[in-house]
């Protein structure tokens, strides 16, 4: 396959700045052990909106370097193995065509990654999104028509008949979710389940909740749309917070379906910051409390003593490992005819129009759009 040299991207100049459409170089040399793709599909995340506004509570990176390329939500055909690539992370023959989702890179040499064994919090983690678009590897993020996979990133191959942006979307929101059933471990038929938010890490919960036939999945969230989903992913109930704007109203629907105890299982995955007060009021005595979505600068009032006085189990969970996205690849493709999960893509917008899409993303009125090049 002939390579050019350069690819178009979507750069981000500076904070809330439109992005601009621009070349940037592909790089004419490949390190050991890294892959070249040709992006097929970007899908946008609400990470992507944070970091435009420059609200980067993880820390992850450089936050000053410009230009540089969001995205990491992407699926790509191999264009170019570099040095010692013949498979993929979990042994299946890779060559140039295949379509694989990637990673950010994880060391696999340090404390956390070797003896914690949680690469999530790996100390010499290589992100996407914060590397300078006019140094090498050039393509670090994925609103571009090529993608550089670095040498430490998990790659996974994408399951035939999975459509490219539903595969982006697995490579976060999905990884996510499928680590933090993992991080709250035993679920079933004994527990109600109440999912904060209907976005995609809300509508992707739903579905493994749904499949692990917890009597009540209990979607809040909104608007209708996203809801409209919910029900049809696994959701046994969703409170519309447009309906019910007042969070004593929505307590007392859930201690309504929940014998007065208050779910055993609380997720948060909105991201909104009130959430999380909410979610600590209405979780059952004994329960657990996965918090995810909070991803921001912002601190919520809380009272410490009500984890004691509930006896409860608050786990947080980022982002998730190379296990991660090869699960998410698997469950949807082991679910594929009794779950609709091209419902989640919400729109697609050629990459040019990457301005539209963000600001359409900001005012909630997309799930999940799809970037095409
Ligand atoms: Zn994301
Ligand atoms: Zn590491």
């Amino acid at each position: 396959m002939s390579i050019p040299k350069t690819a178009k991207a979507a750069l981000m100049v500076g904070y809330k700045k439109p992005f601009e459409i621009g070349e940037v170089k592909i790089p004419d040399t490949l390190e050991y052990n890294s892959v070249l793709v040709k992006t097929n599909s970007a899908t946008i995340c609400a990470s992507d909106v944070h970091l435009w506004e420059g609200d980067e509570a993880g820390g992850f990176g450089d936050s000053n370097s410009f230009p540089r390329i969001l995205g990491h939500e992407m699926t790509g055909s191999v264009v170019a193995l570099g040095p010692g690539v013949s498979k993929d992370s979990v042994g299946q023959p890779l060559k140039e065509g295949d379509r694989i989702v990637w990673t950010h890179g994880f060391c696999g040499q340090c404390y956390n990654c070797v003896v914690e064994r949680t690469a999530t919090n790996c100390l010499s983690r290589r992100n996407y999104m914060f590397g300078r678009a006019t140094e090498y590897p050039y393509l670090v993020g994925g609103f571009a028509s090529y993608g550089y996979v670095y040498p430490t990133s998990g790659r996974i191959k994408v399951p035939d008949g999975i459509p490219d942006e539903i595969a982006s979307a697995s490579a976060c929101a999905f990884r996510t979710v499928i680590s933090a059933f993992d991080r709250l471990g035993d679920l079933d038929d004994r527990h109600s389940v109440v999912i904060q938010g209907a976005g995609p890490l809300g509508l992707f919960a739903t579905a493994i909740a749904g499949r692990k036939a917890a009597h009540n999945v209990i979607v809040v969230g909104g608007p209708k749309r996203r809801l409209e989903i919910a029900k049809r992913w696994g959701a046994t109930h969703t409170i519309d917070i447009n309906e019910h704007p007042d969070p004593k109203d929505r307590k007392e629907i859930i201690m309504g379906l929940t014998d007065n105890l208050g779910p055993d299982v609380v997720f948060e995955l909105s991201g909104v910051l009130a959430a999380f007060t909410e979610g600590m009021d209405m979780i059952r005595k004994g329960g657990r409390y996965v918090v995810v979505g909070q991803i921001h600068g912002k601190t919520a009032p809380f009272n410490p003593s009500l984890i004691v006085a509930k006896h409860c189990t608050v786990i947080g969970n980022m982002s998730g490992v190379t296990e991660h996205y090869y699960r998410a690849l698997q469950f949807m493709k082991n679910h594929w005819d009794t779950i609709p999960w091209m419902d989640m893509i919400s729109n697609h917008y050629p990459l040019e129009q990457i301005n539209v899409a963000m600001d359409k993303m900001k005012k909630w009125e997309e799930v999940k759009p799809a970037l095409t090049f």
